[in-house]
């Protein structure tokens, strides 16, 4: 039988715990050891709402039965000469949708906009150092998609806990750290996710899949109610009998040519807002009761919503010990989010936070029809990029934190991880009205909850705009087979379906399972 039992205990007094054996024989009342066939950590989670900050940790045990054979998340197999299943976009979504369809015995054929992850590397320090963006290499496109080189967190909200086990799982058979699977907030950290892209990538050219780069999608051929083929760059038309589209919510120009080809696609609302910087030592000391041991310890983070107005504001992809990254797509733009390398050793703690836009709130672009909520976007971020004078490239606007909240300009800033630099700005003016407003309102409200947070030493910095798509690209709830086209399978965060790493992944695997039922 298998058997789980739970250990609450202070943080420092972890290191002091028994062997799991032994602590199963004590926590389940099993005298005999021999019984005790195997028993492993399965959970641990850090409490740290009262001072004494405690560990809460979940055994489970095999009493009198063998554990069974751990099991392999994705067989590979050589698929070479298997049916074939065309994918584009090598983010999370597409990536998973190969590696399933490799262990179903199909052969995935990826066409990836961008470069492999080394070469990629390159054209992020370009963004930070000379402030020049790649339109088809940056943050949000290349190998690993968004996701590569970000803080790499994978708790999700998703339901559906067998898939979220085999996505991490997965991970783990291609390198990453076995915590994770622990962990009830894992992240795997900028520095480490390359490298588990590469081992991903090599997979799957093993096996016989084709992943290639450099090649955008820049058209979709389709009768009545079928696609009949892509065109790649411009220059070469391939034949599909399917087409996983896991694009990402970056890829505009995606949604315009779906859009110009009258393929359905929808205005949806989504979020944005500001990123807003703090000292990690703040931030270590409101969570921890200013209790931190830095040895016991890990940097703290934090989760926050407050309502304004009946809305929500909140926090989203918190970064303890982070950097804040430089997202746009086009040299024109400023769009923020954030990384952390593994250790979360950055002296910076930063978040986005913002709120949700609705339809109300882009009627002034509702010419654009499906592209309307799109286009709000793009102008938000156009109108960072002006507001400063001869921007260089990638300079971003920003204030500090109570100067935002009280309406007034700072006269200078705080030290800021955002490597292409700020200029004091007053962003408060610069974002649209009633989004400047319901933020102003949600970190006063959030000053009173943790106290300290409403800092001189914090800066916000503009704008938030890439954390959900402000399209959905709308597909049969049961086949996932698109609402127009049936061969045609939208997935990941592009096509509305998925907001974060775990989520994009589930959503990937899942289109190949769908492929062969359908
Ligand atoms: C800096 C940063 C930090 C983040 N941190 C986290 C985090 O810690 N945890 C988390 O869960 N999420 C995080 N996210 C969000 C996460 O990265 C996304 O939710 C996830 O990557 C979505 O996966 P996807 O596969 O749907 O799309 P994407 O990852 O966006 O991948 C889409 C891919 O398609 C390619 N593509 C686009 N157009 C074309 C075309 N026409 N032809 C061919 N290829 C094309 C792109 O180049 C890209 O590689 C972060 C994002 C960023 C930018």
């Amino acid at each position: 039988m298998v058997k789980q039992f739970d250990i609450k205990i202070a943080i420092e007094y972890e290191v002091n715990l028994s062997e799991p054996i032994l602590l199963a024989s004590k926590n389940l009342k099993i005298k005999d050891l021999s019984r005790i066939k195997s028993c492993k950590l399965i959970k641990r989670s850090l409490d740290a709402r009262k001072p004494e900050i405690k560990v809460n940790l979940i055994y489970e045990a095999f009493i009198d039965e063998e554990p069974s054979e751990e099991f392999l998340p994705f067989k590979l197999q050589d698929v070479s000469k298997s049916k074939q299943i065309h994918i584009i976009g090598a983010g999370p979504a597409g990536l998973f949708a190969a590696l399933e369809a490799i262990h179903k015995g199909l052969k995935p054929i990826v066409f990836e906009r961008g470069k492999d992850v080394r070469a990629r590397r390159r054209d992020l320090a370009k963004i930070n150092k000379e402030q020049i963006v790649n339109p088809e290499s940056n943050y949000c496109f290349g190998e690993g998609g968004a996701g590569t080189y970000s803080d790499g967190k994978l708790y999700t909200r998703s339901k559906k806990r067998g898939d979220v086990k085999r996505i991490l799982a997965g991970l783990i058979q291609f390198g990453a750290d076995e915590n994770i699977a622990i962990e009830a907030h894992p992240h795997i950290g900028t520095n480490k996710l390359p490298q588990i892209i590469v081992e991903i990538r090599e997979a799957i050219i093993k096996c016989g899949g084709e992943i290639n780069f450099d090649k955008k999608l820049t058209n979709i051929f389709y009768e009545n109610t079928s696609i009949q083929a892509i065109e790649i760059n411009k220059n070469k038309k391939i034949e599909v009998e399917n087409l996983i589209l896991a694009t990402g919510h970056s890829a505009r120009d995606i949604f315009e040519l779906l859009n110009d080809r009258k393929i359905e696609i929808k205005a949806k609302p989504f979020a944005l807002g500001v990123r807003v910087e703090h000292p990690q030592e703040l931030i270590n000391y409101i969570q921890y009761h200013s209790n931190f041991d830095n040895e016991l310890l890990p940097p703290a983070a934090y989760k926050i919503v407050k309502q304004v107005n009946g809305k929500g504001v909140y926090s989203f992809c918190m970064c303890p010990g982070g950097i804040i990254a430089p997202c746009a797509t086009a040299p024109n733009e400023i769009v923020t989010n954030g990384w952390s390398p593994s250790k979360r050793n950055n002296p910076y703690a930063n978040s986005g936070i913002v709120v949700t836009i609705e339809e109300e709130d882009w009627s002034a672009f509702s010419k654009y029809g499906a592209l309307a909520a799109l286009k709000f976007q793009e102008d938000v971020e156009q109108k960072m990029f002006n507001s400063i004078p001869n921007n260089e490239g990638q300079l971003a606007p920003a204030q500090r934190l109570i100067d935002f909240v009280k309406g007034r300009a700072s006269k200078d800033l705080p030290k800021c991880s955002y490597q292409p630099g700020i200029v004091p700005t007053r962003l408060d003016q610069v974002l649209p009205a009633f989004v400047a407003n319901r933020l102003r309102k949600a970190f006063d409200l959030f000053g009173k909850s943790m106290k300290g947070y409403l800092t001189n030493e914090a800066v916000v910095v503009g704008v938030e705009s890439r954390t959900s798509s402000p399209v959905s690209i709308p597909r049969d709830r049961e086949s996932m087979q698109h609402t127009q086209l049936r061969n045609l399978y939208p997935v990941g965060e592009g096509a509305g379906y998925a907001g974060g790493i775990v989520s994009a992944a589930i959503d990937g695997m899942k289109a190949v399972e769908k492929i062969i039922k359908n």
